[in-house]
């Protein structure tokens, strides 16, 4: 990039899928965008089941139908208590048609997710992509300057930072997180299997931790597998026939007979929330703003709703020629996600915890929450519903409006 260009109106920091759905609904509103996508990383082998108001706005947007070949609805999640303790929840099972949904949501695999995503933002003209890392950060009073590892630079007005769980632009805003590890790692893994999975995915919870079959089109499933990190990595570097029988010992066969893909992830678990998501020209999206346990597919179809949140005050800025990093428009956006991200990682954080809990009256208040969802209908349809389109956060593009 040649020095001395103009300052843009916004630069997004991550080419993960929050920061590339930010680039896409900036700059398919209209808002030149530079996309500093970093250098190409080993392919991540995790799926995403995204709930449906992501899949709305991925449409809209005009990525789903890019990836939507590769996904597997998502009609029922079963809950099934498989801690083997005195007080045990029943089983609780959700059906989107309960709630008048075809499906919950999708599960795609990442990688076909992103590469949707990435061929969709190649060909927006106001959105440049850059396949280079930022060296640095640094926030100035009228401009954010990008430094990328050629020596060049990208200045602009606004800094979206999708940078992840070690966020360069999260440090340069001076923004604080709140932040703890859980004594567990994910196991992750896609699976071929000879019962078919009837568009359902099974979350065993284990006193170590959740245990989560979710569909793939055809007869496959994705597996995470929480558990303390020691098992995991003996788990992980166990051959193919010895982890499928310990899959299958642990799923209870429910999917027949089990052989694993070759790819096999190992994550660190840990909670983690930026004190605020904007201040000093700098949004954060995605896991720079917070980090969550894989339960209840919420991680990323929170990042997805930070993106279409500041896609839209920033594409409405713009066309009213105001600047987008301007603290009005950055604390506007902190303070329309307060409640959903807070709200979201303090009920994952809860419910992880009393799985992991000996304490007996959590365990018991664990149950008996699972037990009220089993038998009262409109308080599983009331979080059903909670679940897939959250009432504190409903960007547009969430609703299928255009930005
Ligand atoms: C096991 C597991 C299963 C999960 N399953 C689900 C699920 O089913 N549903 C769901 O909603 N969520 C799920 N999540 C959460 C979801 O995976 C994350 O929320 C999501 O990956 C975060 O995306 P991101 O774009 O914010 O971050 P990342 O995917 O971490 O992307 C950050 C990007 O920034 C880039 N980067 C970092 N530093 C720089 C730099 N200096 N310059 C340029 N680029 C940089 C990195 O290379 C990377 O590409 C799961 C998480 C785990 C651990």
């Amino acid at each position: 990039m040649a020095a001395g260009r103009p300052v843009l109106e916004a630069v997004v920091v991550g080419g993960g899928p929050a920061g590339l759905t930010a680039a896409i609904a900036l700059a398919g509103a209209g808002v030149p965008t530079a996309l500093v996508a970093g250098r190409p990383r080993p392919t991540d082998n995790r799926t995403t089941a995204l709930l449906t108001g992501s899949v709305t706005a991925l449409k809209t947007l005009g990525v789903w139908q890019l990836g939507q070949a590769n996904a597997a609805p998502l009609r029922v999640m079963r809950i099934v208590d498989d801690t083997g303790r005195l007080l045990r929840a029943p089983e609780v099972r959700f059906e989107a048609e309960e709630i008048g949904l075809e499906a919950f949501g999708y599960n795609i695999e990442n990688r076909y997710l992103v590469a949707a995503m990435l061929a969709l933002a190649c060909k927006i003209t106001a959105l440049e992509v850059i396949a280079e890392d930022a060296t640095n950060v640094a926030v100035g009073a009228d401009a954010v300057t990008v430094t990328l590892e050629s020596g060049d630079t990208v200045m602009a007005r606004l800094a979206v930072g999708a940078d992840g769980r070690r966020s360069a632009c999260r440090a340069a805003a001076g923004i604080a997180t709140e932040s703890s590890r859980y004594p567990q790692a994910a196991l992750t893994l896609t699976l071929r299997h000879s019962r078919p999975h009837h568009d359902t995915s099974t979350e065993f919870h284990r006193p170590s931790g959740p245990f989560t079959l979710v569909p793939l089109p055809s007869q496959r499933s994705s597996l995470v597998f929480v558990t303390d990190p020691q098992d995991a990595a003996r788990l992980k570097a166990l051959p193919d026939a010895k982890l499928a029988a310990a899959i299958e010992e642990r799923s209870h066969s429910i999917l027949g007979k089990i052989e694993v893909e070759p790819e096999r992830g190992m994550f660190p678990l840990a909670v983690e929330r930026a004190r605020t998501l904007g201040a000093h020209r700098v949004a954060l999206v995605g896991e720079a703003a917070h980090v969550i346990p894989p339960i209840g597919a919420q991680g990323l179809n929170l990042g997805l709703r930070d993106a279409a949140t500041i896609g839209e005050l920033v594409a409405a800025a713009h066309r009213r020629g105001h600047n987008p990093g301007a603290d009005e428009l950055t604390s506007r956006y902190a303070q329309m996600r307060r409640a959903d991200v807070m709200s979201r990682t303090l009920a994952v954080d809860l419910l992880n915890r009393s799985l992991l809990s000996e304490f007996l009256p959590l365990q018991g208040a664990r149950g008996l929450g699972l037990t009220l969802l089993q038998h009262i209908g409109p308080l599983r349809r009331a979080t059903m519903r909670e679940g897939v389109a959250p009432a504190a956060a409903q960007p547009r593009l969430m609703r299928g409006e255009r930005l």
